[in-house]
């Protein structure tokens, strides 16, 4: 919010009044984070009181008076805002009484003018002036905040922190808007991803911190409210920052995107192809990748060899590697290796993965439920196989084994 103070007083421009009211202002709006941008000062004049308004205004979200809102003809303030903007001037019951118990008490009689300060601009918020009659005004018009105080500074700081900043504080919340950033995750399971930063989540109200998982990935939503896009990224990053010194090395994506668009992308910047070979998922791997449009270009096929004669007849492997006494059977580290390989010399592609393991729900081969292996192969490299035991029912396993795979190759 850019805010411009305008002090209305002759005797300012004449240097019989030092501004210390602006000076204080200043001070009190920095505090609430306001930026001001100009100081202005004008004399009790109508007509140049309203050039200041017109000035202002175009160039200031929030303009802040003091002085001119006495008893006296040349109290002007009020009055110059009220015809600028076209509205009415109103009486404050309240200030009035207030006004007239003040003389009633004096036992003097009360000038009419002095029912000026219980003016209000017409839709204003009324000012409280605990230290004298003139009543404060806020309000806001075409989006301009205007807030009226007194000149005497020892009206207007009383005014000025309480009131006023309570008026300016509705106001700032009411503008803030809800800023947020999603930091998608892999390779980390949620329960280890919240316990590794249990104490921010916990201890942390703003941004928030709100982890949650869906479909095989987990991802964390940072929020808060702020005036600007630059204060919220100022604050978004300082937390992002103390997020990445824990599991930076999980986090693929700082947007909504799925593990498997950001291994695309990858691809698709580094210009390399990618052939799979497929067991347990059942294919569910080209599946997910062949979800992301145009991933043709970088996605060249894959085969679904589910029982060993179709991994023996689509991949030649030797059936003596897949079964047989001593053969190191389906689920291998070397039957991986060798379907990641084949799938990539049928498609000359880049990259081979492969998965083969067991999804459930009863051991196969004798190994274990959830026991995977991921193979990858890379045109001139070593082939390197990876393995995982996966927790969860078969569909679970499916859907971490395509996503550890895909975990992998993001690395
Ligand atoms: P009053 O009811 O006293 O007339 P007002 O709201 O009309 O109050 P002014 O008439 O503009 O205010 O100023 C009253 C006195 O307050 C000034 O004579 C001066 O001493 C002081 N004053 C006004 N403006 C400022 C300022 N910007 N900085 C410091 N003192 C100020
Ligand atoms: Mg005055």
């Amino acid at each position: 919010m850019r805010a411009e103070i305008i002090a209305v007083g002759t005797e300012l421009l004449l240097g019989q009044t030092v501004n210390t009211n602006a000076t204080y202002l200043s001070q009190g709006l920095a505090e609430l984070g306001i930026d001001v941008y100009f100081q202005t000062v004008v004399g009790d004049n109508a007509a140049r009181i309203r050039q200041a308004i017109e000035l202002a205004r175009a160039r200031a979200d929030l303009i802040l008076f003091t002085g001119g809102l006495g008893p006296t003809m040349d109290d002007l303030t009020k009055d110059a805002l009220a015809e600028y903007l076209g509205r009415a001037i109103e009486e404050h019951k309240p200030s009035m009484d207030k006004i007239e118990a003040m003389f009633a008490s004096r036992g003097i009689h009360m000038v009419e003018s002095n029912r000026r300060q219980a003016n209000l601009i017409e839709g204003s918020e009324p000012l409280h002036n605990e230290a004298g009659l003139a009543v404060g005004n806020a309000f806001t018009a075409d989006g301009t905040h205007y807030v009226l105080l007194p000149g005497p500074p020892r009206e207007m700081k009383p005014m000025f922190d309480g009131p006023a900043k309570a008026w300016l504080r509705t106001v700032m919340n009411e503008e803030r808007r809800l800023y947020s950033r999603l930091l998608k995750f892999a390779g980390i399971g949620e329960s280890s991803l919240e316990n590794a930063l249990i104490d921010l989540i916990e201890n942390q109200t703003d941004p928030s911190i709100a982890p949650y998982a869906k479909e095989g990935e987990v991802a964390i939503r940072l929020s808060t409210k702020a005036m600007s896009e630059l204060e919220a990224n100022g604050r978004l990053d300082e937390t992002e920052k103390a997020i990445r010194e824990r599991v930076g090395q999980h986090l693929y994506a700082r947007e909504d995107i799925t593990l498997e668009e950001a291994v695309i992308r990858l691809l698709r910047a580094s210009r390399r192809t990618l052939a799979s070979a497929e067991s347990l998922t059942g294919g569910l791997l080209a599946q997910l990748i062949t979800r992301i449009p145009g991933s043709s270009g970088e996605f060249t096929g894959g085969v679904v060899t589910y029982t060993n004669l179709m991994k023996h007849r689509l991949l030649s492997i030797p059936l003596s590697q897949l079964e047989g006494p001593g053969a190191p059977g389906a689920v291998s580290e070397s039957t991986a290796a060798l379907m990641a390989e084949r799938a990539r010399e049928l498609a000359e592609s880049d990259f081979g993965v492969s998965l083969t393991g067991v999804a459930g729900p009863s051991e196969s081969e004798g190994k274990p439920v959830g026991l995977v292996y991921f193979g990858l192969a890379e045109r001139g490299k070593q082939t390197k196989v990876f393995t995982a035991t996966l927790n969860g029912n078969r569909e679970m396993i499916r859907v971490r084994a395509a996503k550890s795979l895909l975990y992998r190759l993001w690395q």
